[in-house]
């Protein structure tokens, strides 16, 4: 997702928007309306077609059951969450709470892309030492 749209989605009516495609009817505690409340948008595709994702702490959540609620498998999930912790409907958020949260959006993304190259860095340097390992 490109870094525009990724910040449409601190909107609940944009994050509610990308559920086009959601397997779940309304009368459930995980319809599109109460996924995009509890912060989720919609990144599934047909291998999994119930894949959210926060908009704030990034956590990505699959296999959801009728009798789930977004909210609290959210709190569940990522109790760390800004957003979670926050707590506030959207008629609620103030322009603050909209910075803060972009403010962790960037920390929380920056975090994620850190870890991956952290992770890449660790496996090449298992992989020189083995070279050099056989070297000796
Ligand atoms: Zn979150």
């Amino acid at each position: 997702m490109k870094d525009k749209d990724q910040i449409a989605m601190l909107r609940e009516e944009k994050r509610l928007e990308t559920f086009k495609k959601w397997p779940f009817n309304s009368n459930t505690n995980i319809s599109k309306e109460k996924m995009a409340v509890a912060g989720f948008y919609f990144i599934g595709n047909k291998k999994e077609p119930d894949l959210v994702k926060c908009f704030i702490c990034q956590k990505e959540l699959d296999g959801w059951e009728e009798e789930d609620s977004a909210w609290e498998e959210h709190k569940k999930h990522a109790s760390y969450c800004q957003f979670i912790q926050l707590n506030k409907s959207s008629s609620e958020i103030t322009m603050q709470d909209v910075q803060d949260l972009d403010m962790h959006r960037m920390m929380n993304i920056t975090k994620q892309v850190l870890s991956k190259k952290i992770e890449e860095f660790k496996k090449q340097a298992e992989k020189t030492r083995e070279l050099l390992e056989n070297c000796v």
